[in-house]
């Protein structure tokens, strides 16, 4: 006898996320940039290469340049180590309250739902973030779930990761049911990069399972550039809108790749053009390995300053750090 699960069709999705480029040469190759593989860290520095070849497929080709490609593929200067640079620059460990639970701010908690990816930014601040130990489904929810209960404090669930969409969606589900009787959520969020570099996540399933919670539902998408944005993205936001969530994007200020006032305005025109609102614009955290990729914060603070003279206020985001110990995200104000 065959067990049902094995019998049952994998969907799409998770076939283009298997087939995802894994492979610097092969990326570079794919894109006319061969001549730059003398270029490349002969060790991946602890996180491999990996997107899928839809979103490298919004990669312009011949150009080492590109804001998309330079999200993705690896650099020596990764390798570079600094004083000031931290493997938790965020203090999460210290804000650890049960497997796989982040308690920070009043009435919030974050669920790392899963370490997975679709897609490995090199500036992540999670790079050095130890899933297989904090994963809250490797423990079928039991720790994170036996915490909320007794929580009533906490009224906003937050599913982040890596990419709480990576989970399949029966495994959300589960999680979702064992949710459904805590008396005190009253949102519940998603931090997810999914949607815009694999749209195919968004499936019918998926959008039955988002339109069936019991909570109104907020998705924090992950765009940083609006190259980023094609028709797929956008047919995938009007999916997910028709479920009845609200949308809106978190971006990080990366240098080279959207630290201009032409770019960042860019973004936020066509993120509203597909019914997404920026809401935060972060301020890249001191992790070993990605401090090639900062902008100061008085060049952040003089493109906040130009937007805000360019766009109406709600397609402003808001500039932020986040500071270990903090109660909320510190917002950059000029001194
Ligand atoms: C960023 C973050 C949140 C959410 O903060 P908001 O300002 O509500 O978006 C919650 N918990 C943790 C641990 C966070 O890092
Ligand atoms: S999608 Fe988010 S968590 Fe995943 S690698 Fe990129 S920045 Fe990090």
């Amino acid at each position: 006898m065959i067990a049902a699960s094995s019998t049952r069709p994998q969907p799409r999705w998770q076939t283009l996320w298997r087939e995802s480029i894994t492979d610097a040469h092969e990326l570079l190759h794919l894109l006319d940039l061969a001549h730059l593989a003398g270029n490349l860290p002969a060790a991946d520095a602890g996180f491999a290469l990996r997107a899928p070849r839809g979103f490298v497929a919004r990669m312009r080709r011949g150009d080492a340049r590109d804001p998309l490609l330079l999200q993705v593929l690896p650099q020596l200067a990764e390798c570079d180590s600094h004083p000031a640079a931290l493997l938790d620059a965020v203090g999460d460990g210290a804000a650890r309250a049960a497997p796989g639970v982040i308690h920070k701010y009043r009435g919030r908690a974050l669920l790392i739902a899963s370490g997975a990816c679709a897609v490995h930014c090199r500036y992540c601040f999670r790079r050095h973030f130890p899933y297989a130990e904090e994963t809250a489904a490797a423990q079928h929810w039991r720790g994170a779930v036996d915490w909320l209960r007794a929580r009533p404090d906490i009224d906003e669930l937050i599913l982040s990761g890596g990419d709480p969409l990576s989970l399949s969606t029966a495994k959300l589900t589960e999680l979702s049911d064992a949710l459904r009787d805590l008396p005190q959520l009253k949102r519940m969020r998603l931090h997810t990069r999914l949607p815009v570099v694999l749209p195919e996540r968004v499936d019918a399933e998926l959008c039955a399972w988002l339109a069936a919670l019991p909570w109104p539902v907020a998705i924090v998408l992950h765009v940083n550039h609006a190259q980023e944005l094609d028709a797929s993205v956008a047919d995938a936001c009007a999916r997910l809108r028709a479920t009845g969530a609200q949308l809106l994007n978190q971006s990080v200020l990366l240098k080279r790749i959207n630290d201009s006032a032409d770019s960042l305005s860019a973004l936020s025109e066509q993120l509203f053009a597909i019914g997404v609102l920026p809401y935060y614009l972060h301020q890249l955290d001191h992790v070993q390995g990605t401090l090639h990729f900062e902008v100061d914060d008085a060049r952040a603070l003089e493109l906040v300053d130009a937007l805000r003279q360019r766009l109406p206020g709600y397609l402003l985001p808001r500039l932020v750090r986040e500071e270990r110990g903090q109660p909320a995200k510190t917002p950059l104000q000029n001194p």
